[in-house]
């Protein structure tokens, strides 16, 4: 009799209904939030991901299923960020608009050492968005993270939060990093003093007894941010503030791998025992010009399946709606947009904004492009007057509204 290989599961159709009740939450939220779906590959070429996740990765150096034949070397993808850029570059996105905002649900896969929350082929959720520095955005993605599991049915978890800085900062980061762990060296696990000198960054993962206690004496401040990175982590703070958002800054939060840059963020559960992590995610701000596209920033994040099986008590089946397309003029109102947006999603009803800078003109062009059915523009004018103006773009009606009604007048 044959049996599957360790470390993989069949699903069988009971779990699957459970399955597909998630994967159905999630489309519908990724419809409300914006994000459309990409498909890529299973196999990609090996270089991809030693390329974008570090040559001294955890996952590069003894997680990947590398596929050998004649002169290729392929593999089964670990991750699909690498090959979401991938996929952007190679269809010349970033020439039709640039910004783009993606999801995918599929499998993933690591040679790991089988244990409960640990598979060898595992499931993700996740999300891109690519083409924007904008702080806004890291909150919209985060928020976006946190209504899935609300959605799903997820409760009682954590939301850890911190920020790598530039490029630059990371160096100094790591310089920190090896004066303080210097002095504990001998007392760092095997596999940690030989990290120290690889990518000292990975010390932090260690789930070893004796090295979590060191890594928790570290006392790592945020000094290390240059004046950029820290407005921007401070902007991204306090959107998710304005947003009712729980959030809690982890200093020694860094993720093991090369491409991450500013926001990094890690969603925890405790009924998950030792592999406690739901999902993670962050910046790359770096990753689409390494992997020959332009300098774009990006973000986005992944949730294991298999996990938010385990943490779920009760799954939501909700009903969405059409397109409001949000245009804020100006940092005030791009506040009162960013809140308007969330209370708009919170009541099922689909709505986006821009992240790039767009102008009046270009951002009504974009909306036509989505086919929103309603365009909500705060300017100055109506920050004074407290109002939003309301456009339905099927009738070209254009009325001026108080915010509070907002979701009353979507409704009828
Ligand atoms: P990562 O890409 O490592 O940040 O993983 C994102 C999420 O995928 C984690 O938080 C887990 O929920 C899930 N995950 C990662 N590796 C595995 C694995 N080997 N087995 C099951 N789930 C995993």
């Amino acid at each position: 009799m044959y049996k599957s290989i360790r470390g993989v599961k069949d699903i069988l159709p009971e779990e699957a209904s459970s399955w597909q009740k998630i994967e159905d939450s999630a489309r519908n939220i990724f419809f409300i939030y914006g994000y459309g779906q990409i498909r890529t590959p299973i196999i990609e070429e090996v270089n991809l991901f030693n390329r974008s996740l570090g040559s001294s990765s955890e996952i590069v150096q003894k997680q990947m299923f590398e596929i050998k034949r004649d002169k290729e070397t392929l593999c089964l993808r670990p991750e699909a960020t690498a090959a979401v850029v991938r996929a952007y570059i190679e269809n010349s996105l970033d020439k039709k608009g640039g910004f783009a905002k993606f999801y995918y649900m599929g499998p993933m896969f690591r040679a790991e050492r089988p244990q409960k929350g640990r598979l060898r082929q595992f499931h993700h959720i996740g999300a891109e968005a690519i083409g924007s520095l904008s702080s806004y955005l890291d909150v919209e993605v985060i928020s976006l993270a946190n209504r899935l599991l609300c959605d799903f049915g997820v409760a009682g978890f954590t939301i850890k939060l911190n920020s790598l800085g530039c490029v630059e900062d990371k160096k100094k980061l790591s310089q920190i990093l090896k004066t303080k762990l210097k002095k504990r060296l001998t007392d760092l696990c095997a596999d940690c003093q030989d990290r120290f000198n690889r990518n000292i960054f990975r010390v932090l993962d260690c789930k070893n007894q004796a090295c979590r206690g060191i890594i928790e004496d570290l006392q790592l401040s945020s000094d290390y941010l240059c004046a950029d990175c820290n407005q921007h982590f401070l902007q991204v703070k306090n959107g998710l503030i304005a947003l009712g958002i729980d959030y809690k800054v982890e200093s020694q939060l860094v993720r093991g791998l090369d491409y991450y840059t500013r926001t990094v963020f890690e969603i925890t559960h405790p009924g998950l025992g030792s592999q406690d992590a739901l999902g993670a995610g962050g910046r790359y701000d770096n990753l689409v010009k390494e992997l020959g596209g332009p300098d774009l920033g990006a973000i986005g994040f992944a949730f294991g399946l298999e996990r938010l099986m385990l943490a779920r008590e009760k799954v939501a089946q909700r009903q969405v709606s059409k397109l409001v397309y949000i245009i804020s003029l100006g940092e005030a109102a791009t506040e009162q947009g960013l809140r308007l947006l969330e209370e708009l999603r919170k009541n099922n009803i689909a709505a986006d904004t821009d992240y790039t800078g767009k102008s009046l003109k270009a951002a009504m062009r974009a909306a036509d492009d989505l086919a929103a059915r309603f365009v909500l523009i705060i300017g100055e004018d109506e920050l004074k007057k407290n109002v939003v103006t309301l456009k339905d773009m099927q009738s070209a009606e254009q009325k001026e509204i108080n915010p509070e009604n907002l979701i009353a007048e979507l409704k009828c």
